[in-house]
């Protein structure tokens, strides 16, 4: 069991940042409201999340680390319903099989927290500890017993950039969550829970705020919302170029190619400038179970979503020109 965890390891957890967006997501899920991050050593040597969201009952707490244990998906119908939001129950059991893991909870009601460990994939139960409600999830020395795996691993510098990368994604998806990074004991960002608005400002920048439209359209079972660059605001960062699919980052050649036509459109240059876009639609009409570590996607119907995002951006940056 213990192999195969490790095996599935290598298909979440190639490197801090995949380990930290499996922590951070289990946090969104359990409904918190404020999430910190502290890192040291790029996250190899430690990542600590800790939430504010429901906790996890003493009872369930072992389970949490044992493959396959998701309290997500109650039955066969939800798992064909959630599948596409990658809930997989192997985020936690596949990071504890490569690092040194400790899990610490309290539900709200209870009097006190419960602790538990895993070092090479081996439960340490830890009893009760002082904890507020919520969660603290602790990663340390990630792929200590997997070298080969380790040896992938570039700088802590460069690990620490995917991390911040992977929390500033999630943070742009979730404003109304309060998130916070530290990064060898320094503060990085403190963002408190906030409007898109706020929050784009906060990541992408108060110029960018300045000069961009807000975006909301719908069609038929989509819905497009989000902000993007006036045509006059001359950035062009393809690292301030977002897309979420159902809240989710992705990388998707549909979407961009839709927003560059649309801009093509009225800018003479090619550039694209920064933008930040949602796309909702229902689970079923998207695949977003290509690759766990992926940002790609697969839309039922991807001419669909071309047309909605370059119809919706082209009519909005017309009205700029005016
Ligand atoms: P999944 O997220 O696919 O269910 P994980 O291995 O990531 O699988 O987590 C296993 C289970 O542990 C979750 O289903 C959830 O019940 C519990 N859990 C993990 N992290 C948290 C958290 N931060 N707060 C509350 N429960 C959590
Ligand atoms: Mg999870």
């Amino acid at each position: 069991d213990h192999l195969i965890n490790q095996i599935a390891a290598g298909e979440v957890v190639e490197r801090p940042a995949n380990a930290l967006k499996e922590i951070v997501e289990n946090s969104i899920d359990a409904g918190a409201t404020e999430i910190d991050v502290e890192l040291s050593g790029g996250g190899i040597k430690l990542i600590r999340v800790t939430d504010n969201g429901a906790g996890i009952h003493a009872d369930d707490i072992a389970l949490a680390l044992s493959r396959h244990a998701t309290s997500k998906i109650a039955s066969l119908a939800d798992l064909e319903h959630v599948a596409s939001m990658g809930f997989r129950g192997e985020g936690l059991a596949s990071i504890a099989s490569v690092s040194r893991l400790t899990l610490t909870s309290r539900r709200a009601g209870s009097s006190h927290g419960q602790r538990i460990s895993a070092t090479d994939g081996k439960l340490n139960p830890g009893g009760a500890a002082a904890h507020p409600v919520g969660t603290t999830v602790e990663v340390g020395e990630l792929f200590f017993n997997t070298p080969a795996r380790r040896k992938f691993l570039k700088s802590e510098s460069t690990e620490y950039a995917h991390c911040a990368t992977m929390l500033e994604r999630l943070a742009l998806a979730h404003p109304q969550i309060a998130f916070s990074l530290k990064r060898d004991g320094k503060t990085v960002f403190h963002y408190p829970a906030q409007s898109l608005h706020q929050r784009v400002a906060a990541i992408i920048g108060e110029d960018f705020q300045t000069a961009s439209i807000e975006i909301d359209s719908g069609e038929g079972i989509m819905r497009l919302t989000g902000v993007i660059a006036k045509p006059t605001f001359s950035k062009g960062k393809s690292s301030q170029q977002y897309c979420f699919v159902n809240r989710r980052f992705v990388r998707d050649k549909v979407m961009l190619h839709a927003v560059k036509q649309a801009y093509r459109d009225v800018l003479h240059n090619a550039l694209t400038p920064a933008f930040v876009l949602f796309l909702e639609l229902p689970p079923e009409n998207v695949d977003a179970n290509v690759h766990p570590t992926k940002t790609e996607v697969r839309f039922r119907d991807s001419q669909a979503v071309h047309q909605l995002i370059f119809h919706t951006l082209n009519k909005a940056l017309a009205g700029t020109r005016a």
